[in-house]
C-alpha cells in the first residue's frame, strides 16, 4: 500500500488502474467512482486508519473494453503496471506506464476511425493567444497564434480541428476553462511551467529545425503553448515527444476562411439535427476506401486552400482518375484492401504496436508495388510525386513476410524456418515432448499399471499420476509429492531432470522469439520516416481517388478559376439535397458578377432558396478543395472567406437569444468579409419585429454593397427588400418560381430574375397540416387592411376607455362651439 500511496500522490485527477498479477485494481474514492460507472462490483480489502478499504477490480484482458468506456465518459486514467517478475518476498516493482485522455489514444479500439484525433495546448500572453494542435498517431504539429480575445477566429479553428483534449496552464486566466467547457471541450490542466520551460527548450533544440525554433524563441505565446505541450505530454506520453519533428506553422488566412457558424451552417462534417455524418458535405464526397483516406478527406473539407497552384495539383489528379475509368477502378480495388497504414505506423513510431500492426504493414507493402505501377500512369504532376513516394520496401517486406507468423491458431509470432536458433530451440521441446511420451510408455511397462499417465500443471511441474488402488504397485524409486482423493501424484528423478530441460528451453524459446521479435521491430522503426511518407501519399491518393469516384458518379465538372472576382455556375446543383430527392433536382444558374453582384432573392416558403444559396456556397468550397462541383460549367474565383448566415439557433447554453446569435453572426461577416468573400445571407432579420428586421436586413445589404464588396446572395421574404435594385446598379433581384395550380402551389425550385408574386406562407402551411379553421383565420387576417389587424375583433374584445365612452355620447348635430370647447376641457382634465 505503501508503494500505492506513492505513485498514486504522482498522478492526481486520474483513476489509478494498479495491477496485481492478473487484475488491475482500484482502491479507496477511485473504487467507488469506477464501480458505479462501470457497474463492477465494489468490495473492500484489509483496512486503512481502522477503515475498511474499497476495492474494485478488473481483468487484465478486459482493460480495453473499460477504459473505453471510462476516457468516453469523461475521466482521466493511469494505468500502473508490473515491471518486474513477481517472487516470493519482495514487493513488485510498478510504475505508470500511460496515462489515458481523450487527447492522447492512440488504440484502434478507442479511437474514431474516420477522424483524427487532436490534443490541442492553449497559452494566452497579453496580446496574443498561442495554439498547438498535435496529433500523436501521425506526428504532426500544427501551430498559430491569433490577437488575444478573437473569439470567433478561435472558434473558428477549434470547430476546424475539433480537438479531444485542450491543455490550458493550471495558473491561466479563470474564464478561459469555463469558456472551453461551454462549447463542449474537454479541458486538462497542465503543471505550471516555471523550471519546466528549460526542459521543454531542450526538447525543441533536439526536435525541430533552426528556423522553427527561433520562431518560438521570439514568440511568448508560442514559446508557452510548446512548453505546455512538452509538460503534458512527458507526464502522459513521454515516449512520443522524440517523434515530432516538424512544425506547420500557419496563420487561419492560409486556408480558406470558414467561420464556426458557416461550417455548421453548411453542414460540412456535421448536420444540423443530431451533429452526425449523415446528409452532410462529407457523407456525399467521401468515398475513400481507407479510414486514412476518409480523415484526410474531412481535413481538407475544413480547409481549403488558398493557393492556385495547390488546388491545381489536385485537380489534375482527379481528372486524370476521372477520365480513366480502368485505372480508377484498379486503384480503387487496391486501396480497398489497404489497412489504415498511417495509424498503424504510427503505433508503430510509438512503440505501441501490436503484432497486428505488423502484420498489416507486411499486407500493406504486398499492395504497395502493383499500386505503384497504377499511379505511375497518371499523367499529373502531384501523382507523379505521390508515386516517388509509394516505394516498394522489398527488403523490409520480405523480413515481414519471412518472419511473421500469422498461421491460424498459432501461438507463435516468430515463423518457423526464420531463426535458426529459436527453430533448434522449438525442436527442443517438441523433442522433449516425445521424450515425456516415451518415458510414459516405458514407466507403464516398468510398473505395470497401464492407467498410469504422466501430466503437467503449472503450480507442480509434470509428474506421474497412479489412482489409489494402483499406488501399492509403484516401483520403489517413485517419489510420492502429492495425495489426492483417489490418485497419487509422484516424481522420479528422471522424470525431474526431463522437466528441467523443457522449462529451460521453453524460457529461451520466449526469451529468442522475443529478440528476434525485437529485432524485426526495431528494423521497422528505423525506416519509420519513410513509411510514414508512404502512409501520407496512401491517404492523399485515396481522397483524390474519392473525389474522382464522385465526380464520375455524380457528374461533377472540372471547375476553372479566374483571376477575377466573378462566380459564374452553369447549372449547379446542391451536393447533398440532390442524393435525398424522389424527384429530380433542378438545376440552376448563377452569376454573380461586378454588373449584378448582390442578389436579393425572394420566393416562396418551401421555393428553394435556402437549397439555391448553399449549393453556390459549396460549389465554391469544393473547388477550393481541389474537387470537382456538382454543376455542368464553373468559373470561379478564389474566394478568402466563405460566410453564411442560414436559419436561426438558440446558444441557449451560452446565454444568447435566437436573435442576439443572428446578429453576432450577422457583424462577423459585416466587419470580417472582403471584397474577395462570397457571403450567403438567409432571412437575416427575422428574429426581430418585422419594422426591425426590416431596417437591419436593408442596412446590412447596403452596407455590403457599397462597403464590402463582397459578392452576396441575399435570401428574403421581406419584399419590400427588392426596391433596392432601383437604387443601386449591381443590386440585382431573383426569385424562385412557383405555380398556383387551383388551390395549390407547385414549387417550380428555378431560379428567375424578377420579384416572386409572395410568400405563399398560407400555402405551406396547409401543407404541413396546420388544422383548416386556423388556416381559414390567416386567410381572413391576411387579406384585411393592416390597420385593422391588432384589434381583430373575433379574437380581442374590445375594452372602451372612459374617454372612448365620453366621445361616443356626444352628439355633434347638437354642439356648439362653447360646448365643445368645454367637452375638450373635460376630457383633457381626466387624463391629466
Ligand atoms: P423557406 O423560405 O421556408 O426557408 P426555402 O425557399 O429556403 O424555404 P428550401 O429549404 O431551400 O426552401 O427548399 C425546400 C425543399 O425543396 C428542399 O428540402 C428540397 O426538398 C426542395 N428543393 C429545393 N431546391 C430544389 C431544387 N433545385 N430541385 C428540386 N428540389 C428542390
Amino acid at each position: 500500500m505503501q508503494q500505492y500511496f506513492d505513485i498514486r500522490a504522482q498522478y492526481p485527477d486520474t483513476l489509478l488502474f494498479f495491477q496485481v498479477g492478473d487484475f488491475y485494481e482500484l482502491f479507496f474514492q477511485d473504487a467507488v467512482v469506477a464501480s458505479k460507472f462501470l457497474a463492477i462490483a465494489l468490495t473492500k480489502r484489509g483496512k486503512c486508519n481502522g477503515e475498511d478499504v474499497p476495492l474494485a477490480g478488473i481483468p487484465v484482458h478486459a482493460l480495453r473494453h473499460y477504459l473505453t468506456k471510462l476516457v468516453n465518459g469523461g475521466f482521466r486514467v493511469a494505468i500502473c503496471d508490473q515491471l518486474t517478475e513477481a517472487t516470493p518476498g519482495t514487493v513488485v516493482e510498478r510504475g505508470v506506464t500511460q496515462v489515458l485522455s481523450p487527447g492522447t489514444l492512440t488504440d484502434e479500439q478507442m479511437l474514431d476511425e474516420k477522424r483524427a484525433s487532436y490534443l490541442c495546448s492553449f497559452y494566452a500572453t497579453g496580446d496574443k493567444w498561442g495554439m498547438v494542435f498535435s496529433e500523436l498517431l501521425t506526428a504532426q504539429l500544427y501551430a498559430t497564434t491569433i490577437p488575444a480575445g478573437a473569439y470567433r477566429t478561435l472558434e473558428a479553428e477549434l470547430a476546424r480541428f475539433f480537438p479531444d483534449e485542450i491543455i490550458l496552464p493550471s495558473d491561466g486566466p479563470k474564464g478561459h476553462e469555463s469558456y472551453f467547457k461551454k462549447l463542449g471541450y474537454w479541458v486538462s490542466k497542465a503543471d505550471s511551467l516555471g523550471e519546466k520551460r528549460a526542459d521543454a527548450h531542450v526538447w525543441l533544440e533536439q526536435q525541430f529545425d533552426e528556423q522553427s525554433r527561433a520562431r518560438v524563441d521570439s514568440d511568448r505565446a508560442l514559446s508557452g503553448t510548446f512548453s505546455q505541450l512538452h509538460q503534458y505530454l512527458s507526464n502522459t506520453q513521454q515516449q512520443s515527444l522524440s517523434q515530432f519533428k516538424k512544425v506547420q506553422f500557419y496563420e487561419p488566412g492560409d486556408y480558406l476562411l470558414l467561420d464556426e457558424a458557416t461550417q455548421r451552417n453548411l453542414e460540412l462534417v456535421k448536420n444540423s439535427q443530431d451533429g452526425g455524418r449523415t446528409s452532410t458535405l462529407l457523407s456525399v464526397m467521401d468515398v475513400s476506401k481507407t479510414a486514412m483516406g476518409s480523415r484526410l478527406l474531412r481535413k481538407w473539407l475544413l480547409r481549403p486552400l488558398m493557393e492556385q497552384s495547390a488546388i491545381t495539383a489536385r485537380q489534375q489528379v482527379v481528372q486524370a482518375l476521372h477520365e480513366n475509368t480502368r485505372l480508377r477502378g484498379e486503384v480503387g480495388k487496391i486501396l480497398s484492401a489497404m489497412p489504415d497504414l498511417e495509424r498503424m505506423v504510427g503505433r508503430i513510431a510509438l512503440r505501441k504496436a501490436a503484432l497486428q500492426d505488423f502484420l498489416g504493414l507486411r499486407d500493406a507493402l504486398v499492395l504497395v508495388p502493383v499500386l505503384r505501377v497504377h499511379v505511375g500512369q497518371l499523367q499529373a504532376p502531384l501523382a507523379q510525386a505521390l508515386h516517388g513516394h509509394l516505394q516498394e520496401k522489398a527488403q523490409l517486406r520480405e523480413l515481414l513476410q519471412a518472419g511473421l507468423d500469422d498461421s491460424p491458431g498459432t501461438q507463435r509470432v516468430v515463423k518457423p524456418g526464420f531463426d535458426f536458433e529459436l527453430d533448434k530451440l522449438r525442436d527442443l521441446v517438441d523433442h522433449a515432448e516425445q521424450k515425456i511420451l516415451a518415458l510414459e510408455e516405458a514407466e507403464i511397462a516398468r510398473s505395470g499399471i497401464s492407467s498410469l499417465k504422466i501430466r503437467f500443471n503449472k503450480v507442480h511441474g509434470y509428474y506421474l499420476e497412479v489412482t489409489k488402488v494402483q499406488a501399492g504397485n509403484v516401483p520403489d524409486d517413485f517419489i510420492r509429492s502429492q495425495t489426492l482423493a483417489n490418485r497419487e501424484r509422484y516424481t522420479t528423478p528422471a522424470l525431474q531432470e526431463l522437466e528441467r530441460e523443457i522449462v529451460h528451453a521453453q524460457r529461451e524459446i520466449n526469451a529468442k522469439e522475443n529478440a528476434v521479435y525485437e529485432h524485426i521491430k526495431e528494423a521497422v522503426r528505423e525506416q519509420q520516416g519513410e513509411l510514414r511518407r508512404l502512409a501520407g501519399s496512401l491517404c492523399v491518393l485515396d481522397a483524390l481517388h474519392s473525389f474522382a469516384s464522385v465526380a464520375a458518379e455524380q457528374s461533377y465538372v472540372c471547375p476553372q478559376f479566374t483571376d477575377g472576382r466573378d462566380i459564374v455556375i452553369t447549372q449547379g446543383r446542391h451536393p447533398v439535397v440532390e442524393q435525398h430527392l424522389d424527384s429530380p433536382f433542378v438545376p440552376n444558374d448563377t452569376r454573380l458578377v461586378d454588373e449584378e453582384s448582390l442578389l436579393v432573392i425572394t420566393g416562396p416558403n418551401m421555393g428553394g432558396k435556402s437549397t439555391y444559396l448553399r449549393q453556390v456556397a459549396l460549389n465554391c468550397l469544393l473547388a477550393q478543395c481541389g474537387s470537382f462541383v456538382p454543376a455542368q460549367a464553373a468559373s470561379l474565383p478564389l474566394v478568402d472567406r466563405i460566410f453564411t448566415r442560414i436559419g436561426s439557433g438558440d446558444d441557449v447554453a451560452a446565454g444568447k437569444s435566437t436573435f442576439l446569435v443572428e446578429m453576432e453572426e450577422t457583424a462577423v461577416i459585416c466587419t470580417q468579409a472582403t471584397e474577395r468573400s462570397l457571403v450567403i445571407l438567409d432571412e437575416v432579420g427575422r428574429g426581430t419585429s418585422t419594422r426591425d428586421g426590416l431596417s437591419i436586413a436593408q442596412a446590412v445589404i447596403e452596407y455590403l454593397y457599397t462597403r464590402v464588396q463582397a459578392r452576396c446572395l441575399f435570401a428574403t421574404h421581406y419584399q419590400e427588400l427588392t426596391l433596392l435594385s432601383d437604387q443601386h446598379t449591381g443590386i440585382a433581384n431573383y426569385y424562385m418560381a412557383s405555380q398556383q395550380e387551383g388551390e395549390r402551389i407547385v414549387f417550380l425550385h428555378q431560379i428567375a430574375p424578377g420579384v416572386a408574386a409572395g410568400s405563399f406562407g398560407l400555402e405551406v402551411a396547409k401543407l404541413a397540416g396546420l388544422p383548416k379553421e386556423i388556416v381559414a383565420r390567416a386567410g381572413e387576417l391576411l387579406h384585411m387592411p393592416q390597420a385593422q389587424m391588432p384589434v381583430a375583433p373575433a379574437f380581442i374584445p374590445a375594452q372602451e376607455s372612459v374617454i372612448e365612452q365620453e366621445l361616443k355620447k356626444i352628439d355633434l348635430d347638437e354642439l356648439t362651439p362653447r360646448q365643445a370647447f368645454d367637452v375638450l376641457w373635460k376630457l383633457q382634465k381626466k387624463v391629466g
